[in-house]
């Protein structure tokens, strides 16, 4: 018979306000096989967690009970501190009694009589539990980040300095992200590309770092410490090493089209380069906007119209022949910097975004107030080329309103309009600075000072309000607006309008599907845990940084990007990695070969196996788990119609006793 001990956790209040604990204890004690019955203010706690230790050696128990919170927090706790006292740490099961009863029930005695039969539930389920042991899987020793934003740089750099080699992918030609696009930075004003391409050199010249610029990560597969990345490197037709960059290309080009580095403020040639401090400094062709394009044939890339570009190339560097190459590299942690992209929504557009050439966005904003911008630097109306007046900055356009576009906060905008409205004035000291606000967010070092520096010494006129309508009259545009605080209708005549958008991530989350880790209803990739595991995924072995896991400014970033890069060495800093062996297997004596199983696994763990005659004969296909990629959970084993699949620690046996035991609610306080 198991001896089992059941200790319930009081989490402070959080569980005893509204489950009577000792009631769970004194309806545990008669549960059969409960040996051991206890409670405790935090069994997380040191003297806690020695509670169940003492408990497991003096009283010899050979399987435990936790009725505290959700097992995503605190079961590697719990398994730790059974494992201290000599106990396989897979004999402990934990009742949910935090999320599962006293967080989701207001009536005190239906939550404690739910919070007992969880607990009985545990039991009987722990008592048919089997002793499991870790599986070790070894580590490639090489991470990959993907995106070469601020937050991938950082990344990568962290790791190379390491020591452990990194692949850094870069799907556009450049690396520098949307910091390469900004002019000054909040709140200390330096020049972002003076902070910036500093590191974008390191990061080339680094020999521990392999630097894939106009590459895409097309598939992932494998598992913690063992993953395979294929790339597609896009062809740039023009030879990296060749190029001088000496622009002679572009100068020929006959080619123009709209600069998206610019934002569209600007155009560049077919064949071109991101921005002077591009890294790495070579030229692009753009196949689709080369006057060849049209000729291209289904063989590829193929020379039959304008040359000029190759003909007035000194070194001999473009090659029309070159074809997109996938590579596969093997890393053992994986990076994702993917970043944000502005929303252009319905409020955007209500303000005329799209509509009146003289409403922008942030972006745009930043190019032409940036030395090397389509202005260089000088704030003009894209209309008529001339210097606006009276400039109308509006914030929250499409953030904080799920009807207008999404519900949260985009976290820096209140600070990049203060750093607008503060640079205009700067750059144009007899214009005029309007910013409609909902309320100031300036949360971080020195932001609040920042944005009164704006209001008192810029004389940045800030009105509390919304934004109903943006129109044109007269050559100019109306903005119409209620200053909430004075309750008074507002009408501005403006010659420029900036505004605010919604961050959203890059290509709303799609790298997720890639990576199958999770992301949330807005595409922003999801950590584990926002509190305690805020850089990793529930995916083991791939981490976040950045935009692409939330909206944030260059220190926070930079920050995480850090953070990512120090889970990452971690990882790395292992030969091997031991894994939870709550795996699946399939009994492939009685498999039949139909692989439904193969079909449902989202982790690609099943594999087919051939099953051979003691001549060498095939007989048959049957199904495999690989133990080093199956994450538990269970799909497998709920899909293969015969029942031959199980996954340790959740055997049939297992499930049915601990469903059995949700018989009737208990008694509980005289019910
Ligand atoms: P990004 O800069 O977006 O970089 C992501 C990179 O990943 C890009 O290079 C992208 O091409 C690449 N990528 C995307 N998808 C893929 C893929 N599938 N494969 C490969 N590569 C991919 N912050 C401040 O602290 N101070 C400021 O003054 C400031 N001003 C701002 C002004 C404006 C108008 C805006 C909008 C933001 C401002 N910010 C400012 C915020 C700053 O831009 C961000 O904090 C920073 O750029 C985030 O860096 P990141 O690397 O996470 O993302
Ligand atoms: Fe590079 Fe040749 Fe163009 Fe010069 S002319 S930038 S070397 S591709
Ligand atoms: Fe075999 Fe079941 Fe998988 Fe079908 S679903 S291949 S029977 S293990
Ligand atoms: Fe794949 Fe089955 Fe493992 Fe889930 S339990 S990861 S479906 S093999």
């Amino acid at each position: 018979m198991a001896k089992v001990g059941v200790f319930v956790c009081h989490c402070g209040e959080n569980i005893a306000r509204n489950v009577k604990v000792q009631e769970v204890v004194d309806f545990a004690h008669e549960v059969p096989g409960a040996a051991v019955t206890e409670h405790y203010p935090y069994m997380c706690s040191a003297p806690g967690q020695q509670l169940v230790i003492d408990a497991i050696r003096e009283h010899g128990l050979d399987r435990v009970v936790i009725a505290a919170c959700s097992p995503q927090l605190h079961e590697p706790t719990f398994r730790a501190a059974a494992a201290q006292a000599g106990l396989n740490p897979h004999l402990v099961e934990i009742a949910n009694i935090r999320e599962h009863c006293s967080w989701v029930h207001r009536d005190p005695i239906a939550a404690s009589a739910k919070a007992c039969q969880t607990v009985a539930a545990a039991v009987e389920r722990v008592k048919r539990a089997k002793p499991l042991d870790p599986i070790e899987v070894p580590v490639t020793k090489r991470a990959l980040v993907i995106g070469g934003g601020v937050a991938g740089i950082r990344a990568a750099l962290d790791i190379a300095n390491s020591g452990q080699p990194v692949v850094l992918v870069e799907r556009q030609p450049s690396l520098g992200g949307n910091m390469s696009r900004l002019s000054e930075t909040f709140p200390t004003l330096d020049c972002s590309q003076c902070i910036l391409t500093p590191l974008m050199v390191q990061v080339s010249r680094h020999p521990l770092i392999e630097l894939m610029t106009y590459s895409e990560v097309e598939a992932v597969s494998g598992y913690v410490g063992n993953f395979t990345v294929r790339i597609t490197r896009k062809p740039r037709y023009v030879k990296i090493e060749d190029c001088t960059a000496c622009g002679d290309c572009a100068a020929a080009c006959p080619s123009p089209v709209a600069n998206e580095f610019d934002m569209g403020l600007s155009t560049r040639k077919a064949i071109y380069i991101p921005f002077p401090q591009a890294v790495p400094s070579t030229y692009t062709l753009d196949a689709d906007r080369c006057l060849n394009a049209n000729l291209q044939s289904p063989t590829g890339f193929r020379v039959l119209g304008c040359i000029r570009c190759a003909e007035v190339c000194k070194p001999r560097a473009i090659d029309f022949d070159m074809q997109p190459e996938v590579v596969e590299r093997r890393v053992g942690a994986i990076i994702v910097a993917t970043g944000y992209d502005l929303q252009i929504g319905q409020q955007a557009r209500e303000c005329g975004y799209g509509v009146y050439p003289d409403v922008m966005d942030g972006l745009e904003f930043e190019r032409m107030l940036s030395a090397s911008g389509p202005t260089e630097g000088e704030v003009r109306r894209p209309s008529d080329g001339k210097t606006p007046a009276d400039v109308v900055f509006i914030q929250c356009v499409g953030s904080r309103n799920p009807k207008h576009g999404v519900p949260y906060c985009s976290r820096i905008c209140c600070m990049y309009t203060a750093k607008h409205a503060l640079l205009l004035r700067h750059k144009v000291p007899e214009s005029r600075a309007f910013v409609f606000y909902m309320d100031i967010r300036a949360g971080g070092k020195g932001y609040e000072e920042f944005v009164h520096r704006a209001m008192e010494e810029e004389r940045v006129m800030y009105i509390r309000g919304r934004v109903s309508q943006v129109y044109e009259e007269d050559g100019k545009l109306k903005v119409l607006g209620v200053d909430t605080l004075s309750g008074k209708q507002v009408e501005i005549n403006a010659d420029l309008v900036v505004l605010a958008s919604a961050m959203e991530p890059t290509d709303h989350g799609m790298i997720a599907g890639t990576l199958r880790i999770a992301a949330d209803e807005h595409g922003f990739l999801k950590e584990a845990h926002p509190k305690l595991r805020p850089v990793e995924t529930l995916t083991a072995g791939i981490f976040l940084a950045g935009a692409a896991q939330a909206p944030k400014d260059i220190p926070d970033t930079v920050a995480q990007a850090s953070a990512a890069a120090a889970k990452g060495m971690e990882l790395l800093s292992h030969d091997a990695l031991e894994r939870d062996p709550t795996t699946a297997s399939v009994n492939q004596t009685a498999c039949a070969g139909c692989f439904e199983c193969l079909q449902v696994c989202p982790y690609g763990a099943i594999e087919r196996q051939e099953v051979r005659d003691r001549q060498g004969n095939l007989q048959r296909y049957v199904a495999w788990s690989n133990p080093a990629m199956c994450e538990g959970c269970g799909l497998c084993a709920v899909t293969c119609r015969g029942g031959f699949i199980d996954v340790a620690g959740y055997s049939d046996e297992q499930v049915f006793a601990q469903l059995g035991a949700l018989g009737p609610l208990p008694e509980v306080l005289g019910r």
